[in-house]
């Protein structure tokens, strides 16, 4: 580790445990909170102008490290058994372990199930590594457009990771690198592609690979339990990379924050080592960007001040839909050697006619009433896109496809043990099984509210409920079946809010606005040293995949405030 932080000492339990170098010293420094995709990117942005940053982090590491290509082994079985459970798919693993989502924070939840990792990298150990970037219809009501954010994609997509796209010029998404046709895709997914498209608008997949692997994909189909190739973008790999990089650049993990103050001179970090006898830790900065994830950051900031109690956190809300096809999906020999990340992405265009608009008169970055009516989210662009069949759209609702993939066979096996015997028979259901992931804009999503509580801790419970969510489901569900998709309807899951981990918009971006929003740079109305990095400051949380457009938004905000 370079620079003040070779001089780290602790010594006694509630003293600063940073060098008298950086605590004297004057120059321009900065400190970025957390190392996940936001923080990362934040952090890219400041190197490159030449400023010194320090990046604290909780910053566990997941055991063994690095797996890669020998697989021989990898415990499998242990990778996909909490994955499959009675109660369907629970928390997503990295080779069976949880990791990414440990945490020590104290949160009473109620009705909703948020988490907030304390990973090296953040969630994206385990992420799906599905990337769209937003539109200006996603964009609607947001102080920022689409133009304005094209750049920082681009960077993001060519810098920090390689984004494999099947075929990027069929998509109403722009795509903004060079194609490279890195995965194995079943050829028959064309086919699947061209049934859906007539009911949606339909994406292929965009699959974001670490940049520099080492290794080409095996087509093994580990995807959903962990790349033992190191293929699939995980970003503790890229805190070395920065590292490598940047001189400049310090990475401090095991420290937990718990707040800032700001002085005329200075902001400064409150936190904790995670090491040793959790000794204080008392840091100060120039400038401060929170990427600590929409829960982490939100405590962090409820922390550090009196005057505010609570604050509300968005959320796409997001459901499985398992399907069966009336004819086989993918080839007998397709089953073999594949990836098993998301195959297809479809877009539900939900809209009415531009006649029944009478645009409300909202705000940007409020959002819309909950009392709107199914489907018909309220517009919050006085110009919604064309959709299908000439009908104006407010939203879009994400689907993402996922074919045949060893969970399957052993979700069969859970259920019906005795199946085991019939393996080789299976086979033909197999091929036609699939499974819809869905993700619903944040205007049809049920919203939750954060509160100090009395003991000093945090709670979160539903705020409003989800006004129109669920109806959102039958036009879709019809749809699927058009295509030749049957719903297995018994299977249908509708999740907790927080679990689609697609959320934020706590401290939302408003071009005026009060109190801890963010202005447009995402700096922290109340304070003049405290940025918001990461989907905190989203004023909506869209459907489609969230993570590019928060590493291209943190990639802006580190960008123009450096
Ligand atoms: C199973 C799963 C699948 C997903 N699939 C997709 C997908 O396909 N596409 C997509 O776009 N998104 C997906 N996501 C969401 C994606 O992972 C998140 O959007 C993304 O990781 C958010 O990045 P972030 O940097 O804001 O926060 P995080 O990734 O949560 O990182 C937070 C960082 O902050 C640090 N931190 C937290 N609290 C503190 C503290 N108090 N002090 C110091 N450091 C702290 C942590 O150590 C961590 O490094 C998925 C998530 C999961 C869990
Ligand atoms: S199929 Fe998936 S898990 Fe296997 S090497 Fe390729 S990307 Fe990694």
């Amino acid at each position: 580790m370079g620079g003040w932080l070779g001089n780290l000492r602790v010594t006694g339990r509630v003293r600063p445990v940073w060098s008298i170098d950086f605590v004297t010293s004057n120059s321009n420094k900065i400190i970025v909170i957390g190392s996940g995709p936001a923080g990362l990117s934040c952090t890219m942005a400041l190197l490159k102008k030449g400023i010194q940053v320090t990046l604290l982090d909780i910053g566990v590491r997941k055991p063994g490290d690095s797996v890669k290509a020998n697989t021989s082994d990898l415990d499998w079985d242990n990778a996909y058994e909490r994955l499959v459970n009675p109660q369907g798919i629970p928390l997503k693993t990295t080779f069976g372990s949880l990791h990414p989502y440990n945490q020590n924070i104290s949160v009473k939840q109620t009705g909703c199930m948020l988490v907030s990792s304390q990973s090296a990298g953040g969630l994206s150990a385990v992420w799906g590594r599905a990337c769209l970037p937003y539109t200006d219809l996603e964009l609607s009501g947001w102080p920022v457009r689409y133009e304005e954010l094209r750049p920082y994609y681009q960077f993001v997509e060519q810098e920090m990771m390689t984004l494999h796209c099947a075929n990027p010029s069929q998509s109403a998404f722009p795509y903004h690198s060079p194609t490279v046709k890195a995965l194995p895709v079943p050829k028959s997914l064309g086919r699947i592609a061209k049934k859906l498209q007539q009911y949606f608008e339909v994406v292929s997949a965009r699959i974001a690979l670490n940049k520099n692997r080492e290794h080409a994909c095996s087509g093994c189909g580990h995807c959903l339990a962990g790349c033992p190739e190191d293929v699939l973008l995980d970003f503790s790999a890229t805190i070395n990379r920065i590292k490598e990089m940047y001189p400049n650049f310090s990475y401090v993990p095991h420290i937990k924050v718990n707040s800032f103050t700001e002085t005329e001179e200075n902001v400064i970090v409150q936190g904790e080592s995670l090491k040793g006898e959790g000794e204080a830790v008392s840091m100060p900065a120039d400038k401060l960007f929170l990427a600590c994830g929409p829960l982490a950051t939100a405590i962090i900031v409820l922390g550090s001040q009196q005057e505010k109690q609570d604050v509300e956190i968005l959320d796409s809300q997001y459901f499985f839909i398992p399907f069966i096809s009336l004819k086989p999906l993918l080839k007998t020999e397709e089953l073999a050697n594949y990836h098993s990340s998301c195959q297809l992405m479809a877009e539900h265009l939900n809209s009415r006619p531009w006649s029944s608009f009478s645009p409300p008169n909202v705000e940007c970055g409020d959002s819309s009433p909950l009392s709107e009516p199914c489907g018909d989210e309220s517009p919050h662009s006085k110009n919604p896109p064309i959709g299908l069949n000439g009908a104006r759209t407010t939203n879009r609702t994400h689907l993402q496809f996922y074919f045949y993939n060893e969970i399957f066979e052993r979700v069969v096996f859970h259920k019906l043990p005795f199946m085991k015997r019939f393996h080789f028979a299976l086979m033909p259901i197999y091929r036609r099984l699939g499974l819809v992931q869905g993700f619903i804009h944040s205007d049809s999503s049920a919203k939750m509210c954060l509160k100090k509580a009395e003991n000093g801790g945090f709670e979160l419970s539903v705020s409003k409920k989800a006004p129109s969510g669920i109806k959102i489901l039958p036009p879709i569900l019809w749809k699927l079946l058009k295509a030749g998709l049957i719903p297995i309807l018994p299977g249908l899951q509708f999740k907790l809010p927080g679990q689609s981990f697609h959320n934020g918009g706590s401290f939302p971006m408003q071009s005026s606005g009060g109190f801890l929003t963010t202005e447009a740079n995402g700096k922290l109305r109340g304070f003049n040293r405290v940025y918001i990095a990461d989907s905190s400051a989203f004023p909506s949380i869209p459907a489609t995949t969230i993570t590019l457009t928060i590493m291209a938004n943190a990639y802006r905000v580190g960008d123009i405030n450096a």
